[in-house]
């Protein structure tokens, strides 16, 4: 998901000095996201904002580059501080830079060593450069003090009020304001610091849920959600639109609002699906204390199958797990994730594996017992199952025992696993 409209970053807990001992805070970040509207030339500006925070990225991108490409004694690695010392001096050259609140630019060389401090981590790639069009770029103020609500409305540094709608209120401190663009769309997002009383901690009741492409969840209480595929609803007046774009003459203005046009459809498209996993999730979070999902390599398998990766992208596996995550989090549940391997062709009443058990797409009988159910309600089951082990009767004990011993080591769980599952 690009903007979560509530989000919540390494909640950090601290003892509360005022009240009596053992009764904590839980010390939250949560982002208030708000539709703006700037005038023409404040949106003009802040176009002008963009591009010279593009240049400052790729230019700051460059530089460590360069001095990563050096031989080895030679080499440097630049950090954020050493790359805000420069921002003076090529401040006074650039004065479309200048133009920018200081900070701002500051905030973006943050972000970029944060990016390459994630690619050395090899959480993630090598930073890309910021092309026009393709990346936005978003506007943080990081000092609370530097902007403020005046009203309703947002005082930005240089930008001064920016009309804002502020749909529902900020709780908390607010702490930074960032302004993006989306598509011809502006929005201010502020992150509040919240102190909360620690929820209570809660294990029951478990559930497990299986996920899938035509169903996007099945759980273990018996519900099945079915996939709304909202990008393949879209795909017919997304391949028209892009169409259209295509046969506008390159550069001209009809071409741009034909693009917008394309923009406007994702747009849509993301925000169904953001909306439908968002409900989703707040629902398991709040009727359960521990929900069991499988361990699955989103990225992965994407990138290994080409061919299901719209429909696993369309469902949004990994933005659900993500929100449950969190929203588990803020109401004392926990996520447990377990190993995936052949939870579809395991039994959930007698635990034998054998792939003949899975008839079809949605039926399943197994060969041993002859235990009956839907296929993704049967593997939700398995899955719930696997979060506490010393429930589960005899699975490994299998038809296909007689295979070569590599596939009887596959059906093993590491004994590490067992031992982090929490006892239920
Ligand atoms: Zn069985």
């Amino acid at each position: 998901m690009n903007v979560p409209r509530v989000e919540t970053t390494r909640p950090g807990h601290r003892a509360c000095t005022t009240r009596p001992q053992r009764l904590y805070l839980m010390l939250t970040r949560k982002a208030f996201r708000y539709r703006v509207y700037p005038t023409p030339s404040q949106e003009a500006r802040l176009g002008e904002w963009e591009s010279a925070l593009r240049w400052l990225w790729n230019l700051a991108n460059e530089q460590r580059l360069m001095a990563l490409s050096r031989p080895r004694d030679g080499r440097k690695y630049y950090t954020a501080f050493d790359q805000m010392l420069e921002l003076t001096p090529l401040r006074a050259e650039a004065p479309w830079l200048a133009d920018v609140p200081r900070d701002v630019c500051a905030q973006l060389l943050i972000e970029l060593d944060q990016a390459w401090q994630r690619c050395f981590k090899r959480i993630a790639r090598q930073p890309r450069w910021k092309r026009k069009g393709r990346d936005f770029i978003s506007l943080t103020e990081p000092h609370p003090k530097m902007w403020r609500l005046d009203g309703s409305n947002i005082r930005f540094p240089k930008l001064g009020i920016l009309r804002t709608v502020l749909h529902r209120p900020l709780e908390g401190t607010p702490k930074t304001c960032t302004i993006k663009r989306d598509g011809d769309q502006w929005f201010a997002s502020i992150v509040c610091e919240i102190e909360l009383p620690e929820p209570a901690p809660r294990t029951e009741p478990v559930i497990a849920i299986d996920r899938g492409i035509v169903n996007v969840t099945a759980d273990s209480d018996g519900k099945i959600t079915t996939s709304p595929r909202f990008y393949e609803h879209a795909r017919k007046r997304l391949a028209r639109a892009q169409r259209t774009v295509s046969r506008r003459k390159k550069g001209s203005k009809n071409r741009e609002k034909a693009k917008l046009r394309v923009a406007r459809l994702h747009r849509k498209v993301r925000r169904q699906r953001e909306h439908f996993v968002h409900t989703l999730s707040a629902a398991y979070a709040k009727s359960h204390g521990i929900v069991v999902v499988e361990k699955l390599n989103t990225a992965g398998m994407v990138r290994a199958n080409r061919g299901l990766a719209r429909g696993i992208l369309d469902a949004g596996w990994g933005q659900l797990v993500e929100c449950l995550r969190y929203k588990l989090a803020w109401s004392g549940g926990t996520l447990v994730e377990v190993p995936a391997h052949y939870s579809s062709q395991t039994c959930s009443d007698c635990g034998i594996v054998d792939s003949k058990s899975r008839r079809s797409q949605s039926e399943f009988r197994c060969v041993a017992c002859g235990h009956a159910d839907h296929a993704d309600l049967n593997a939700a089951k398995v899955l719930k199952s696997r979060a506490n082990r010393s429930a589960l009767p005899v699975e490994g004990s299998s038809l296909d025992a007689h295979r070569s011993r590599k596939a009887k080591k596959k059906l093993r769980v590491p004994r590490g696993q067992s031992s982090q599952s929490p006892v239920l």
